[in-house]
């Protein structure tokens, strides 16, 4: 084929073609930001430097200037509920839902939030009927896991258990340490009402269906305790070492209390001196000392101390060595071991704490249920020097 060379004349009229259509995409892109108010670049940047009171300020006068903002009234909602103004943020999502021409799908992400609002406001009736309303909805999944916390709060233990068995079927995620601490705590509501009955059935179906229920055999110890049945309580108590070694911690007190009921005190300590060995624990050891202080005296008290300081050296065994010493010690050395004493006491308050492995919660107490996080099993029951 030959060359012609008019065909040159295609490159300009590509290149024209080319600039017209970047013109005509630029010119839209143009008319477009001009007609979102500044005001809403404006809240972005805020929202994005962490800046959330700037940004909620330059939304509002966003919708002020545009009220059919859908999307920013979501936005502007869950920056209220973030911030704790839950009267606000609820008044955003009722004003939503009253839009007759809201899309469905708007309408039931509008409820969604609505539900959280009043969940976290604690109104909790309201709450349930909104989540209730949602359950044959796309976010029947996201309703079920918010009824299952409602039903928690409530400690409406019967209905989290039908919650959280539902939802079990319907995601992939087993809920069975939650069940089985659901029939615990209908357990124990029962045990202080004294239907011991009702007690037994609940802590079965609890190791039923979690048998590494550590929970469930510390009530069951108890119970049989309540029944006088001293020995079966210290047999389903010895179990727990084999669920988590670390919460026999919890029951070593009521153990040694049922070894001296049974007149075998001193199996019960030869028995708490070998768990130690293999799981040092402050606490273990606190329970261990003040008994082997209460039945041998000070003397084998200060030489369980000295050993323990030893084998594992804690402000906590170096205190207890202190009080032991302080029993035994010459007048002129009382008033030294005493600040002594006193001293590392003030220390042990402050460090030894509870402490959830999800939240990072310190408490001076043993939850099974975290209460900042809500996480079952969150705390470990070992308390530990920080
Ligand atoms: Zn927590």
């Amino acid at each position: 084929m030959e060359f012609e060379f008019w065909w040159l004349l295609g490159f300009p009229l590509f290149f024209a073609l080319g600039w017209l259509a970047a013109r005509i995409d630029i010119k839209q892109v143009v008319t477009e930001s001009r007609s979102v108010p500044n005001s809403y670049f404006r809240g972005l940047n805020f929202l994005l430097n962490e800046q959330p009171d700037k940004a909620l300020d330059a939304f509002l006068e966003v919708v002020k200037l545009d009220p059919e903002t859908i999307e920013l009234h979501f936005t502007l909602g869950a920056l209220f509920r973030k911030r704790g103004e839950l009267d606000r943020a609820i008044r955003m999502h009722e004003n939503l839902l009253e839009r007759e021409t809201l899309a469905e799908e708007d309408r039931l992400k509008a409820l969604v939030e609505l539900g959280q609002d009043y969940l976290k406001a604690g109104l909790l009736d309201r709450a349930e009927e909104v989540f209730t309303r949602l359950l044959e909805t796309p976010f029947s999944g996201q309703a079920r896991r918010n009824l299952l916390e409602i039903y928690v709060q409530e400690k409406d233990w019967h209905k989290a258990i039908s919650a959280a068995t539902e939802l079990e079927k319907l995601s992939a995620r087993p809920m069975i340490a939650e069940i089985a601490h659901f029939n615990c705590e209908i357990a124990a509501l029962a045990m202080v009402k004294g239907d011991l009955e009702s007690a037994q059935k609940h802590l079965d179906e609890a190791l039923s269906v979690h048998r590494q229920c550590t929970r469930a055999s510390i009530m069951m110890g108890d119970l049989l305790t309540m029944q006088g049945k001293i020995e079966e309580a210290i047999a389903a108590w010895r179990l727990i070492e084999s669920q988590s070694s670390s919460h026999m911690v919890l029951v070593v007190d009521r153990m040694l209390e049922n070894f001296k009921k049974l007149g075998r005190l001193e199996e019960g300590l030869n028995w708490l001196k070998g768990l130690l060995t293999r799981n040092p624990s402050l606490d273990m050891f606190n329970t261990l000392y003040h008994a082997v202080m209460e039945s041998q005296g000070a003397e084998a008290a200060y030489q369980l101390a000295r050993d323990e300081l030893r084998r594992n050296p804690s402000l906590h065994a170096l205190e207890r060595l202190a009080e032991a010493e302080l029993i035994s010690a010459p007048e002129n050395r009382r008033e030294v071991i005493q600040n002594a004493k006193s001293l590392i006491q003030r220390h042990v308050q402050r460090l030894t704490r509870y402490h959830c492995a999800s939240c990072g919660f310190k408490a001076s107490q043993f939850f099974w249920r975290c209460p900042a996080c809500g996480r079952w099993d969150g705390f470990d029951p070992a308390r530990h020097e920080e």
